[in-house]
């Protein structure tokens, strides 16, 4: 069973290409990347844990053992041998603060808003750790994730060092978006993609995490597992979602409350999808057939899109979210209507006018 290194949620859709890549993969550098949430970073943990294992009964595609000092190490993230480096945004959401204490960035950084990129400080720091000799003799190991969040000076602060890597060292890059890497740094490394798992294998493990309709869910994350877990941080579940197209379509813009901009306008970008199938006689992708009654108008809804597309490339800098989120869900009240009622509901949208 694998089970990421904290010990936390098992995904056994990685337990073959685990297996896979250590049976197989010698490259020095590897590049993970697959539809996001497949788990790049758990697999990352998990292979850096292999290759450090220091089990002699137990076969290198077998590894880690999560038995011998070695794996304990990584589990509790105190290993020597292995660095993880990851915004400080997400190193705290992860609960790795103060994991990589020789990194130096987690205090400062403590006292301004954490940042969302892997910064050249960090990747200069990480340079030198696997310059450093093995302190168990195994492997220096480098997980960087997600990769595409180092600008360019600090990918060129790496790029030497994938390039002439010192003879026991290691490098995970984990990607979500590998078309952001510097190309520079993609040619480098091995590539391996991941897949998004089977559905019934995900569905039955949401529903042992008590997720309930999980089918349903999964279908309304696109096959994301783990974004189904991540959403019900914000309490989104399968009635809520199941209550997403009628409340739109009556210009209630209530339900998304509370949801960060990203999330929502996803949301509705969804919903306008499965909308113009439906008007064009195709069938839905993310939301119940039988939630989408109203046959929308095609030429609005194709507009609805456009102006979500837009509203997604500010989502990370939202101008006010309530007032953004109200104008996106007027835009697709007119959309979502036939064209009779979207006519009446025209004259007092605001979405249009004001962008
Ligand atoms: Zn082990």
């Amino acid at each position: 069973m694998v089970t990421d290194a904290s010990g936390a949620a098992a995904l056994p859709w990685l337990t073959a290409p685990l297996q896979r890549i250590l049976a197989t993969q010698r490259a020095h550098a590897l590049l993970l990347h697959g539809p996001r949430g497949v788990g790049e970073f758990e697999l990352a943990l998990l292979l850096a844990q292999g290759w450090l294992c220091e089990a002699a009964d137990v076969p290198l595609a077998a590894r880690p053992c999560r038995r011998c000092a070695s794996c304990h190490l990584v589990d509790a993230r105190s290993h020597p041998d292995l660095m993880v480096l990851l915004p400080d945004a997400l190193r705290q959401r992860l609960g790795w603060s103060g994991g990589d204490a020789e990194e130096g960035g987690a205090e400062k950084a403590s006292k301004a808003k954490p940042s969302k990129d892997i910064k050249v400080e960090a990747v200069r720091a990480a340079v030198g750790f696997v310059q450093t000799t093995a302190a168990r003799g195994r492997a220096k190991v480098l997980v960087l994730h997600p990769a595409e969040r180092m600008n360019a000076i600090a990918a060129n602060a790496l790029l030497k060092t994938l390039e002439e890597p010192p003879g026991l060292a290691r490098f995970v890059l984990c990607s979500g978006d590998p078309a952001a890497l510097l190309p520079t740094i993609r040619s480098r490394c091995q590539r391996v993609a991941l897949a998004a798992p089977e559905p019934a294998e995900a569905s039955a493990w949401l529903a042992a995490r008590g997720v309930p309709e999980p089918a349903l869910m999964l279908a309304a994350a696109g096959g994301q597992p783990q974004e189904v877990l991540a959403w019900a941080e914000f309490g989104i579940d399968a009635a809520l979602w199941s209550r997403l197209p009628g409340a739109v379509t009556a210009g209630d813009a209530s339900v998304l409350h509370g949801w960060p901009l990203p999330l929502a306008v996803e949301a509705l970008h969804k919903l306008c999808h499965d909308a113009l199938c439906v008007a064009t006689g195709a069938a839905p992708r993310y939301f119940p057939a039988p939630a989408l009654r109203s046959r929308g108008d095609v030429a609005r809804l194709v507009a609805w899109s456009r102006a979500l597309a837009d509203l997604a490339r500010d989502a990370e800098h939202p101008w006010n979210v309530d007032l953004a989120v109200q104008a996106a869900v007027q835009q697709g009240r007119e959309a979502l209507n036939p064209p009779r009622i979207a006519g009446a509901a025209r004259r007092t949208a605001s979405l249009n006018s004001s962008r």
